[in-house]
């Protein structure tokens, strides 16, 4: 191997040790929450019964992993227990790990997702970006902007949120930061023609990515399922292809309504992957298994924190490792 190789290939792992430190520290308190619970009931030489299941069950729940998900993972749990005559309570733990993380399956483009790689054919690559009020759509198309970049390519960001009187000078903000451009119009104009301007220019300037921004008000699914199916109509009269991705942002910390929003959005708009934002410091990072069981859509990425660089392609194996990452006591792997 080369010198530049070698070089490059340190890097790599740094970045990846860094993201994955980012990640661990991150679910601090999802770990605390989950795990710490979890170890204080299977601790070594514990009796397997219904009173253990019953409260592995109980602190799932508790834990926003949900109802319908945590069924499945403990009747998974019951019937390995059974089928292999486990006796010691402390093996329940790796087996938790493994059947989370079969729970959480990666998403197809999960490589592409990691390098913000593009297929030449469909450029530019058209990314629209939902959600309600708050959870982070600003931020982290700030960050995919960011990241594209950092990847070589050209973006152009479409300012279709013309409902909020600031939306606008706060993606200027984060278009800056990102060294990118934006197409915007006044405050009240219509969404589906910023999102019109926004792929014409991107056309004529052979643009890589355009990332669309919406308004994330949701009191009325007739109109919102009506905006965002006219805002992909009118861009595809510029790219019949367009939108290629569209990303539904929710908010770690919200749990369950997380949940209860993934189940309205799919309703209204065909999701091609959900943008978990502020799992830095929540307690509620068992909502991402609520999310993988109930929805068939991969988690794409991970907001970990509110700056250019806190944001993580989502990688289920290293989601429960960092979960389960315990510098106190050693993790015994099965
Ligand atoms: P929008 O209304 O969906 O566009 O949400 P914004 O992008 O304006 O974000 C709302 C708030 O959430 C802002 O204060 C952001 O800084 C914050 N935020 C977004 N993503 C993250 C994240 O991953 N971690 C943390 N801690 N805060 C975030
Ligand atoms: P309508 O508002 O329900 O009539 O929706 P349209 O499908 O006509 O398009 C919505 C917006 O997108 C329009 O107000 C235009 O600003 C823009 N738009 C759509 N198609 C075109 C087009 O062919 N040329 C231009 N310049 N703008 C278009
Ligand atoms: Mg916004």
């Amino acid at each position: 191997m080369g010198l530049f190789d070698k070089l490059k290939k340190t890097f790599t792992n740094v970045s990846e040790k860094i993201s994955f430190d980012r990640l661990t520290e991150g679910l601090a308190k999802t770990r605390d929450s989950i795990v710490g619970k979890l170890r204080s009931a299977l601790f070594a030489g514990r009796k397997i019964d219904q009173q253990l299941l019953d409260e592995i069950e109980e602190i799932l729940i508790t834990s926003d992993v949900g109802v319908t998900a945590t069924t499945h993972i403990i009747a998974r749990i019951s019937e390995r227990v059974r089928r292999d005559a486990v006796e010691n309570a402390e093996e329940i733990l790796s087996m938790l790990k493994e059947e989370i993380a079969t729970m959480m399956a990666a998403s197809p483009s999960a490589e592409a997702d990691r390098t913000f790689s593009l297929s030449k054919g469909e450029l530019p690559h058209v990314i629209m970006v939902v959600g309600v009020n708050g959870v982070g759509k600003t931020t982290t198309i700030g960050k995919l902007a960011h990241n594209y970049r950092q990847a070589g390519h050209s973006v152009l960001i479409g300012a279709a949120d013309t409902f909020r009187a600031a939306a606008n000078e706060q993606l200027e903000v984060w278009a800056t930061r990102a060294g990118v451009d934006i197409v915007q119009q006044q405050q009240g104009a219509d969404p589906a023609a910023v999102a019109f301007d926004t792929l014409k220019a991107a056309v004529s300037r052979n643009t890589d990515v355009v990332i669309i921004d919406t308004a994330g008000r949701l009191h009325n699914k007739l109109g919102l399922m009506q905006e965002l199916e006219k805002i992909s109509r009118v861009m595809k009269k510029v790219q019949p292809s367009a939108p290629h991705d569209i990303f539904l942002v929710l908010d770690a910390t919200t749990g369950q309504n997380a949940l209860q929003q993934a189940r309205e959005f799919t309703k209204v708009a065909p999701i091609t992957g959900i943008v978990l934002t502020k799992l830095d410091g929540t307690a509620k990072g068992g909502a991402v298994l609520a999310i993988a069981h109930a929805m068939n859509i991969p988690v794409r990425y991970i907001g970990v924190g509110e700056q250019i660089g806190d944001l993580q392609p989502f990688d289920p194996a290293a989601y429960v490792e960092a979960m389960f990452e315990d510098h106190r006591t050693e993790v015994v792997d099965a």
